[in-house]
């Protein structure tokens, strides 16, 4: 099987982490800190905190900005339910704003007619590694008193305006879920450039308490002081190991995600019934995914066979996202419905995520491509 993405772990990453299993930590020790540190030079942050998901990050950033109960937040309907969950677990409403058509990033204009005021925030996704587009969120959310969040889960590696720009949002969030850029199992990240939104997340992380083990063990004390209701979202200090390592890496494999995507988007060029999504000239793409829409009004086959005769021939595309409004439970607490966001409503009947991933071949690349086009050339006859 050639599977949509995959991660990449070698023996330098072995290593790393078998030391770690062999030092005095393996849950909160001085390798988190590391990792922290080499994660904020990398984006160019103040702060990082680490945390166990992705989501637990994006929980995290909810409790920072003290969201509270009973306020909206504006989230794009077209990511992982977790972009929208977070806002559920503080007790407040998320609201779905519809996407660009072309790129499938939250649309701003859409963004703006779905401000209340009860809206406190804007979560966007930089939906297949690209940035979504912060200078004009920013905007928004300055004019209106907004806080405004990145779920960068898609996008380690990537930039806009040419670099250190990840001040932009107030929080950046990330996952290292095999799936993602560079890995840690499951893991994930949050960085700002403001100090009480990173204290608050790391005492977040460790059940609202406001110092852990080896500070008390430093100091001498048992004394802590429990002062908000926090989770355990903490990472180990041997997956934080995996996650220095592989970091190292990043640069060689966005490189080797864009060179994939370039020849991706080569290849289909002169096709008119599939289309790669735009790519705005100034971000640098961090390609998570690969995703194209295809326009089965002009092809005798379906998506779902489509999908379904690719898996049968070892390839595992996917699909990248039922839009969030349209799951049961939403439905079902927020009484969202069919007709909320049509664009992404219509765009979902298209998408295809085609593999991409540092590790691929280009045989691989090659086999996926040949079996993709015999199926669509087929059906386009
Ligand atoms: C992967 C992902 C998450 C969640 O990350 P986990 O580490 O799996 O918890 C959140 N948002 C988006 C857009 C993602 O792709």
């Amino acid at each position: 099987m050639i599977p949509y993405s995959r991660q990449w772990i070698d023996d330098e990453d072995i290593r790393q982490v078998t030391k770690a299993l062999q030092s005095d930590f393996l849950t909160t020790g001085p390798i988190v800190e590391d990792f922290e540190s080499d994660f904020s030079d990398f984006v160019g942050s103040k702060y990082a905190v680490a945390m166990s998901s992705g989501t637990s990050a994006l929980h995290a950033s909810m409790f920072a900005i003290r969201l509270g109960k009973n306020f909206e937040v504006i989230v794009p309907t077209m990511t992982f339910a977790a972009t929208a969950n977070c806002v559920v677990y503080e007790g407040s409403t998320p609201v779905f704003a519809d996407i660009d058509p072309h790129t499938l990033l939250i649309d701003p204009l859409d963004v703006e007619r779905k401000i209340t005021p009860k809206t406190k925030a804007i979560i966007a996704v930089d939906y297949a590694g690209q940035p979504a587009n912060y200078h004009d969120l920013r905007k928004i959310a300055d004019k209106k008193g907004l806080v405004l969040i990145a779920d960068s889960c898609h996008s380690l590696g990537s930039s806009y305006s040419g670099g250190r720009d990840k001040a932009i949002p107030d929080i950046n969030t990330f996952s290292f879920h095999p799936v993602k850029q560079i890995t840690t199992g499951e893991g994930g990240m949050a960085t700002t450039e403001n100090e009480e939104y990173a204290k608050r997340m790391r005492i977040f992380r460790n059940h609202g308490i406001t110092n852990d083990y080896r500070q008390r063990a430093d100091k001498g004390t048992w004394y802590y002081e429990m002062e908000e209701l926090g989770y355990n979202y903490r990472i180990s200090d041997f997956q934080c190991a995996l996650g220095i390592s592989q970091l190292k890496k990043l640069p060689a494999w966005i490189s080797r995600r864009r060179e994939i995507a370039q020849r991706y988007d080569d290849s289909f060029r002169d096709i008119s019934f599939v289309q790669p999504l735009l790519t705005s000239r100034d971000v640098t793409h961090a390609y998570h995914l690969y995703v194209v829409k295809i326009n089965f009004d002009q092809l005798n086959i379906t998506r779902a066979s489509v999908f379904k005769k690719l898996r049968a021939q070892g390839i595992g595309v996917n699909v990248h996202y039922i839009p969030v409004h349209l799951h049961p439970y939403y439905r079902d607490n927020f009484g969202t419905k069919p007709g909320l966001c049509p664009v992404a409503e219509r765009v979902y009947e298209e998408i295809l995520s085609l593999p991409i991933y540092p590790m691929m071949t280009d045989n691989e690349f090659d086999e996926v491509l040949e079996k993709f086009f015999s199926i669509i050339d087929n059906a386009a006859a």
